[in-house]
Formats: C-alpha cells, structure tokens, sequence
C-alpha cells in the first residue's frame, strides 16, 4: 500500500525495462513486474535495450540479466552511463551464476542492485519496488532542482546545465541557432502601480503564455526577475527573428487578469545568433546587448543583427 501511495504521489506509472534472453523466464519476471502494477517493456538483448533508450523510451528502471547474448550486463551499465551521463537510468542485475565476485563486479560498474536466482518472489518484488520508489523521489527531486519556484517553468540553473549541450546538439549537426532575451518593459512602475503580488501574477502569465508557443521543442526559462531565456532548437537568424516577433506580438494582444483589473504589458527581446562554439555565457551576453539596444530603441521590439541592417537599410 505505502509503494501505490508513493507511486501516485511521485506521479503516475513507473516503466521498467526487463532485458532477459530466455524467453520462458522473461515471460514469468515481466508477470511478476506487472502484478506490482509497473509498465513493463521486454527486450532479450542489450542491443536492442539501447536503441529503445536511445529513441527516448521513457524507462525509470532496468532489469537485467548478467549475462547477455550480445554484451555482459557491466558492459551494458558502462553503455547506458556513457549515453546518459550522471542521470542515467539504474540497472539491477539477475544471475543464477554461482560466482559471487559477479555481484561485486555488478555493483562496482554502477548497478544499484543485484538479485541471485534462484529469489523469493517477495525479495525480488521488495528490491526493484525499492529502486522504483528511489528513482521516482530522485526524479522528482530533479525537476524540483530545475524549475523556478514562481512560474513552474524551468530556471536559470537548468538553462545553463542544459543550454551548453543543446547548442553542441545544433552545432554539431551543422544548424546554427538563436538565443533570445526577454524582458517585461516597465515591470518596476507596474509593481510600483499595482503591488507586488499583481507583479507576481503577470510574471507567473507571461511564463505561461511563453511555455505555451514556446513549446517542447525550444528551452525555455525564467532567467530571473522578469527576464526569461530561450535557446532555439536550431533556428536560424530569420526564423529565430520571426519566432520571437511573434511572441512580443502576442504578448502585447494578451489581456491579463488580476484583481478586476484587466492589464497588459508589452516586452524586448534581444536576439544573437549562435554559429560556433563559445562559452555559454558570451551568447547571453551578446543577446542581452541587444536588448539593451531595443530598450533604447523605444522597447516593444525584436533586436538583432538582422534587425539592425534592416533599420539601417531603411
Ligand atoms: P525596463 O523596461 O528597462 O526593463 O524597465 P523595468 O522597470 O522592467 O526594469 P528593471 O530591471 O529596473 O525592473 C525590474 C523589476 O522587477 C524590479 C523588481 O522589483 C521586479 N522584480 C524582480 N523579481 C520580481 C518578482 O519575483 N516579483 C515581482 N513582482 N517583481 C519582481
Ligand atoms: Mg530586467
Ligand atoms: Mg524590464
């Protein structure tokens, strides 16, 4: 009862990945799984247990046997570590070998546990609902860790662990991309009119209202204060340009609602191109130079390179 209520509690269903070889035993251990009410996806060799986790599968736990028909399970663990990172997914092994250095060996390559056969049903079932529960509080605790505690959205400790990766993402596959700063304008003398907590409302709306025509696709979050940070997913200057013309534009047509008080606002966006490697830090910097420049401009507007020369072109 206390594992259901901690499963729903961390939300929703874990999804274990059982990788055995025989099928007869995968049969009976994916049983077992399902009746502790885990989703269970069944692969009988390490190859294909890496091309689900590579095609994003989203698995909380893997199950194992020790010895597989392409690739020990240490090697396997080694495999998903180095595709993974330090959030990579836990792995428990299953061996009916009788060699006790095999465990040692397991938990020393990164298994979070290892199961002898022949195992009671109740250990087996205790030691991969522990894990589960583990992974589930793990996971929640990540994404407490990276999102902002006002908006829900992701914040400026994320950006920048993920930002790096995203833009090597691009670059290595030949794209370049874009990375905007927003601004409320005015946010000062709308807190000053309205009070703090009607600031707090139109922060937590225009977070909403980004997350959504933002989308998946593209990372978003709340850089702090009202500032917020979007690294595109590989658009270039004109698209990026477009995008974000489209958002101050629907930012500024959008009513907000807060205390019988219908408000608007509008924001600056500065916008640098992305085409090489730097340091992560040096493409915030270029983006914040231009909006510097769109304040200066008058606010309510896109400022970039492209749209630098267009004005001066004009
Ligand atoms: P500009 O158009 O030049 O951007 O002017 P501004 O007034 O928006 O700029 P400034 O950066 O001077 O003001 C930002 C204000 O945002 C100051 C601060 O009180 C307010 N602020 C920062 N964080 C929060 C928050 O979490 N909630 C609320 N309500 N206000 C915040
Ligand atoms: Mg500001
Ligand atoms: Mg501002």
């Amino acid at each position: 009862l206390i594992a259901a209520v901690d499963r729903a509690l961390t939300d929703g269903r874990t999804t274990v990945l059982l990788v055995y070889p025989n099928k007869a035993s995968r049969y009976d251990l994916a049983g077992l799984l399902r009746r502790q009410r885990f989703s269970v996806i069944e692969a009988s060799a390490a190859g294909e247990a890496l091309r689900l986790l590579d095609a994003g599968e989203a698995i909380d736990l893997i199950v194992t046997d020790s010895e597989l028909d392409d690739m020990a399970g240490t090697a396997l663990i080694a495999e998903i570590r180095s595709r993974q990172g330090e959030e990579a997914t836990p792995v428990i092994g299953l061996s009916d070998d009788g060699d006790a250095r095999l465990a040692a060996r397991f938990l020393e390559a990164g298994g979070v546990d290892f199961i002898r056969k022949p195992f009671l049903e109740a250990e087996f079932s205790a030691r991969v609902g522990q894990a589960a529960a583990m992974q589930k509080r793990l996971q929640a605790l990540r994404r407490l860790a990276a999102s902002d505690y006002l908006t829900n959205i992701y914040n400026r400790r994320h950006f920048f662990l993920t930002g790096p990766r995203l833009v090597e993402q691009c670059l290595r596959r030949g794209d370049s991309t874009s990375i905007a700063v927003l601004d409320i304008d005015h946010f000062k003398r709308l807190n000053d009119t309205y009070g703090h907590e009607i600031g707090d409302i139109v922060l937590k709306h225009v977070a909403r209202r980004l997350k959504a025509l933002v989308g998946e696709e593209h990372l978003l979050a709340r850089l702090g204060g009202e500032e917020f940070g979007i690294l595109f997913n590989g658009l270039n200057a004109r698209r990026a340009y477009d995008f974000c013309e489209r958002l101050r534009v629907e930012l500024e047509r959008s009513k907000i609602v807060a205390d019988d008080e219908e408000l608007t606002i509008t924001i600056s966006i500065g916008l640098a191109t992305i085409e090489v490697t730097e340091a992560f830090d040096n493409y915030l910097h270029a983006a914040d130079q231009f909006l510097y420049m769109a304040k200066h401009a008058g606010r309510n507007r896109v400022m970039s390179e492209l749209a630098l020369l267009d004005t001066l072109a004009s």
